[in-house]
């Protein structure tokens, strides 16, 4: 049996019920590609019943004020993703009269759409053959066919993009698109792959040497960027001094407290803290938060003081209303725990 019968039968009895699954509207569709990005299915779905609740059409979401849309976001993390959303509804209504593209050229034109994304949505909605390439076609189809080609080359890019085309369906590309990755989702998992359940084992030649775990080849290792943060948590007892963050570094359009930045863990912000003449200061949490590419070793501390002031960029909020800002998730951890 071909390659994409055998993942497509496996699909129909195995896939999970999902709320995407079950609508052909493009709008929703690319909502959920966006959300499941660099996140889990777990923890997506929630994110996609809130939004599909709070913004029902593409008109709704492209209208929202962005903090909104980023206060819905709060938590899950990659947050271009949301303004991104946000910029592509506008597109879709301004360009295309609020009614979703329907080639994929007019799809990957979408801010912040790539290939992927623009295969995805055009398959699965629209029914064009685009073959889909993420994280889990890349690990099922090297293993399959032991591709030796490191995924993070461009030649191996090449490569991957060209197998994932010849053994695409070309009649049903949604599904079989779909199949690939719930496959790589829930059969050929990184370290634990359940070859013994798996549709395409006959086929699979690392499976028949062992060699599975081997693969996918990867160039080159993420490097880890270590950062010292300090956040002053600056309150009169009853308000407190928040931070909207400027473009160009992590977090941009969310916002935090006073941050100072040390380049290494000995250097202390004492001196910092005492240019604020506060009546008393002390340290209210330390947190390690982990991002795709940086550490993020972070302090807090509560500075008491008289009087707040009023900067540029700051903004003097109630305690008690600090919900309705959108925050990074390190900031929430804090909170959780904070004597405020
Ligand atoms: Fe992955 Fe094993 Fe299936 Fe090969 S047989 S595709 S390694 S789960």
């Amino acid at each position: 049996m071909h390659f994409s019968t055998l993942i497509q039968n496996w699909y129909r009895q195995n896939k999970r019920d999902l709320p995407w699954r079950s609508t052909s509207d493009p709008y929703f569709i690319w909502l959920s590609e966006v959300i499941l990005q660099q996140t889990r299915i777990e923890q997506g779905l929630s994110y996609y019943l809130k939004f599909s609740k709070s913004f029902p059409t593409v008109k709704k979401l492209a209208l929202a004020d962005e903090d909104s849309i980023l206060n819905l976001w709060q938590g899950l993390g990659y947050y271009s993703r949301a303004r991104n959303l946000h910029s592509g509804a506008k597109q879709i209504l301004l360009n295309h009269k609020g009614k979703f593209p329907a080639t994929y050229n007019e799809i990957l034109n979408l801010k912040g759409v790539g290939p992927y994304t623009a295969s995805a949505v055009s398959s699965i909605a629209f029914n064009l053959p685009h073959a889909v390439v993420d994280g889990n076609v890349y690990r099922v189809l090297s293993r399959v066919f032991k591709i030796i080609e490191p995924i993070d080359s461009t030649s191996g890019k090449k490569i991957f993009d060209k197998v994932a085309h010849e053994v695409l369906d070309k009649k049903n590309p949604g599904n079989h698109n779909q199949a690939l990755m719930e496959i790589g989702s829930l059969v050929c998992s990184p370290t634990s792959p359940k070859c013994h359940e798996c549709p395409v084992n006959a086929k699979c030649l690392s499976f028949a040497d062992g060699t599975f775990l081997e693969y996918p080849v990867k160039e080159k290792k993420t490097k880890v960027r270590d950062r010292y943060f300090h956040y002053l948590v600056v309150t009169d007892g009853k308000k407190i001094v928040l931070n909207k963050r400027a473009e160009k570094d992590i977090w941009f359009g969310l916002y935090d407290f006073n941050l100072i930045e040390k380049t290494n863990a000995k250097q202390n912000v004492s001196k910092d803290i005492e240019l604020l003449n506060p009546l008393k200061f002390k340290k209210d949490g330390a947190f390690v938060h982990i991002l795709s590419h940086q550490k993020i070793h972070a302090t807090f501390w509560k500075v008491d003081v008289k009087k707040l002031k009023t900067e540029k960029g700051k903004t003097i909020v109630n305690i008690n209303e600090l919900d309705n800002y959108p925050m990074p998730q390190l900031l929430i951890r804090y909170l959780e725990q904070a004597t405020l």
